[in-house]
């Protein structure tokens, strides 16, 4: 039996890439009883038909999945934020963190048109990547429009299945085009001309870019944290993982119980305000159910 990755799912056709090439696939087999949708980024064993065709018989257990967009077996979600238009959001960053955070999937922090600001602002979004760097992030400042950063930012797709997330106009497509100017996504000056919303109904695939696959489209649709429990929050956080331990409640939700480690490292300046911040503005979020921004 032949294994291999799928990386486009067309018209009915999974597109398996093995060691040997792309075979064009339909699913057959035991896994149709079990209801398993094979998704882009499965491992799967499939039955060689022909130089281009096959069936696939096996889907292998995945690490992760995102249902938007459908893709499995995620290394890394690359989290664009711009740093102007739209406004720097750090709420928002955190946001994408816990969600990425929650699938156990490990983030990379983009931030990009860093061409369009003034020193002022760039000193800030640079206090803002030393705070996250701090955490364990790591935290690339870029500009689409200009490419030379590229060779720096290459490295850490080798190896790695990235998906891109990020609000809408941050620059996810301008990036991907400058990744790979093969591609020639849809940025929004090309949906202008075309006179046609972005995004509109297009199939997932997986682009090789450097040594590394890439997501063409953009995830986490959903924003809200509709997976997690109160007490899931904590540990979305790293700097709130590393000094829950020494809470003095099982169960702490760092708010208002009395000696918690997470609060006195807030306290010291071990964690950063803002984080708290928005930690405890989320947890309000999970407990009522209800998103507020
Ligand atoms: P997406 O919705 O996240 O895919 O965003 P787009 O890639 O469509 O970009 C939105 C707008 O921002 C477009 O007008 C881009 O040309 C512009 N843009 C994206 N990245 C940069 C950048 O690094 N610098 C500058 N100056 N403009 C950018
Ligand atoms: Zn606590």
């Amino acid at each position: 039996m032949a294994v291999g990755r799928i990386i486009k799912a067309l018209s009915g056709f999974y597109y398996v890439q093995s060691n040997e090439g792309v075979y064009a696939c339909r699913g057959r087999g035991v896994f149709r009883n079990k209801k398993i949708t094979p998704l882009v980024g499965d491992f799967v064993e499939f039955e060689v038909r022909n130089e281009v065709e096959g069936y696939i018989m096996k889907v292998r257990d995945r690490s992760n999945e995102l249902i938007r967009p459908p893709i499995a077996n995620i290394d890394q979600v690359g989290i664009v934020s711009a740093a102007t238009s739209p406004d720097f959001n750090p709420l928002l960053l955190d946001r994408f963190l816990v969600l990425v955070e929650s699938k156990h999937i490990q983030p990379l922090i983009l931030i990009t048109k860093m061409d369009l600001i003034a020193q002022a602002e760039i000193d800030r979004i640079k206090e803002y990547q030393t705070a996250y760097q701090e955490i364990g992030y790591e935290v690339k400042l870029l500009s689409s429009k200009e490419p030379e950063w590229i060779s720096e930012v290459m490295p850490y797709f080798k190896d790695k299945v990235t998906v891109f997330a990020g609000q809408s106009g941050v620059g996810k497509s301008s990036l991907l085009n400058t990744l790979d100017p093969n591609l020639y996504l849809e940025t929004a000056e090309i949906s202008k001309s075309l006179g046609r919303g972005k995004h509109t109904t297009r199939h997932v695939e997986l682009l090789a870019i450097g040594e590394g696959l890439v997501a063409d489209t953009p995830g986490f649709s959903a924003l809200e944290f509709s997976d997690l429990e109160p007490e899931d929050l904590g540990p979305c956080f790293p700097e709130i993982r590393l000094h829950m331990p020494d809470c003095k409640f099982r169960g702490c939700l760092h708010d208002k119980e009395p000696k918690c480690a997470v609060k006195a490292a807030v306290s010291d300046g071990a964690i950063a305000d803002f984080r708290y911040d928005h930690y405890l503005r989320f947890l309000e979020e999970i407990k009522t159910r209800k998103p507020r921004y």
